[in-house]
C-alpha cells in the first residue's frame, strides 16, 4: 500500500472508526461481499456536499432520541452503540470522530413515553439506534413494554442487524418475552446471501417460531449486492426462512457513503428482472428516503405504455385489459 493511501486510510478510521467482532471478521475473510461491509474505503472522505444528517433527523425530532417524520410514526433511537459498523450507515453521525456512545436515559423514555401520551395519532413505533439488541434483555424489554403501553403506540418495530451480525444474542429468552408484547415485530438487515450463515439462519428461525413476525431490510450497495442474482438469493432465501423482504432502500444522501450509491435505474433494472423471476413474497419494495426529513417514495418499474397498454412480466409484450381499458382505468404495476 503507498504511503498516500495509507493516511487516507488512516484518516478514514479516524473519522468512521472500524468495529468488526469476531463472527463478521470470520465471516469477512470468507466472503469479500460482505467485507465490504465493514473495511474502510477511501472514498468515505468523499463528501460531494452531503450533509451528516442529510435526512434532517435532528430538525424532526420533537423531544431527545425521538424522531417523528410522518402522522402516525415515530423512531426512538435507544442506543448508538452497535455490534459492528458499517459503512454505508446512514446514521454515520451519531458515531463519527470518535462520538461517545449514549443509551437511551430512564428520563428520555419517560419524555418520550410523555410525548405518546400527549399524541395518540402516533400508533407505530421503531426502536432504532444504533442497534437496540446491544441493551441487555431487562432494558430492552423495559423500553418496549413501556412505549407499547404509551399514548395511542399499537405496534412496535424492533430494527437489529444482531440476527445477521451477532447471532447468538437472539436467544430463546429473549425471544419468548418478546413475542409476548403485543403487536410487536422484528425487522431484520440481511445486504448479502452469504450472510445467511447457519448461526444467522437459527436466529431467524428462532424469531419466527415464537410467532414475531420478521420483516427485512436491504440497502442496494455498489460492489455489493447491485446485481438481480445476488440479491435474487437473498430474498429466496429470507422468504423461505418465513422472513419477508419488506424494503430495499438505495443509499441515503449522507456524507461518507455516497460511494455506494447505485442510482435509481439499476435498483428498478433489478426490480424488472424480479417481475418474472421472483415471488412477491420473497420482493421487496424498492425506496428512496428523500433529503430534507421529505420520507419515502416507493419506486416500481413503470410497465404501463402510452397507449394504456401493459408490459406483460410472462411475455415481455404490451398487452391491453379490456375492463380497465372500459373504466377507463390508470392502474399502474
Ligand atoms: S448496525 Fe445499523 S446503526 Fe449500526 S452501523 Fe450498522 S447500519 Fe449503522
Amino acid at each position: 500500500m503507498n504511503t498516500e493511501l495509507a493516511a487516507r486510510l488512516a484518516e478514514v478510521e479516524r473519522r468512521y472508526p472500524v468495529k468488526v467482532n469476531e463472527y463478521c471478521g470470520a465471516l469477512a475473510e470468507r466472503s469479500a461481499a460482505v467485507a465490504k461491509l465493514y473495511l474502510p474505503d477511501p472514498r468515505e472522505l468523499e463528501e460531494a456536499g452531503l450533509s451528516s444528517d442529510g435526512l434532517a433527523e435532528q430538525a424532526q425530532s420533537p423531544v431527545p432520541k425521538l424522531i417523528r417524520r410522518y402522522v402516525d410514526r415515530a423512531v426512538v433511537l435507544t442506543t448508538t452503540e452497535c455490534f459492528v459498523r458499517c459503512r454505508f450507515c446512514f446514521r454515520k453521525r451519531l458515531w463519527a470522530d470518535g462520538a461517545a456512545c449514549f443509551h437511551l436515559s430512564s428520563d428520555e423514555l419517560s419524555a418520550i413515553c410523555s410525548f405518546l401520551d400527549g399524541h395518540h395519532e402516533v400508533t407505530d413505533i421503531l426502536l432504532s439506534g444504533g442497534d437496540p439488541l446491544v441493551l441487555g434483555d431487562d432494558r430492552l424489554l423495559e423500553i418496549a413494554r413501556k412505549i407499547r403501553a404509551a399514548g395511542g403506540v399499537e405496534t412496535i418495530r424492533i430494527c437489529s442487524r444482531a440476527p445477521a451480525v451477532q447471532p447468538e444474542r437472539i436467544t430463546e429468552h429473549l425471544v419468548s418475552e418478546l413475542a409476548k408484547i403485543d403487536g410487536l415485530w422484528f425487522v431484520t438487515h440481511f445486504d448479502h446471501p452469504e450472510e445467511l450463515t447457519p448461526e444467522a439462519e437459527r436466529a431467524c428461525r428462532l424469531l419466527v417460531a415464537s410467532g414475531i413476525p420478521v420483516l427485512n431490510q436491504t440497502v442496494l450497495l455498489a460492489g455489493v449486492n447491485d446485481d438481480a442474482d445476488t440479491l435474487r438469493r437473498l430474498f429466496k432465501r429470507l422468504a423461505a426462512l418465513r422472513v419477508k423482504p419488506h424494503y430495499l432502500f438505495h443509499i441515503d444522501p449522507i456524507e461518507g457513503v455516497s460511494h455506494f450509491a447505485t442510482g435509481i435505474a439499476k435498483g428498478l433494472e433489478i426490480l424488472n428482472e424480479f417481475r418474472a423471476t421472483l415471488s412477491s413474497i420473497a420482493t421487496p419494495a424498492f425506496a428512496i428516503d428523500l433529503p430534507e426529513g421529505g420520507g419515502k417514495v416507493i419506486l416500481a418499474p413503470d410497465c404501463r405504455r402510452e397507449d394504456g397498454a401493459y408490459r406483460s412480466s410472462v411475455y415481455g409484450t404490451y398487452i391491453r385489459h379490456p375492463l380497465v381499458d372500459r373504466n377507463n382505468g390508470d392502474a399502474s404495476c
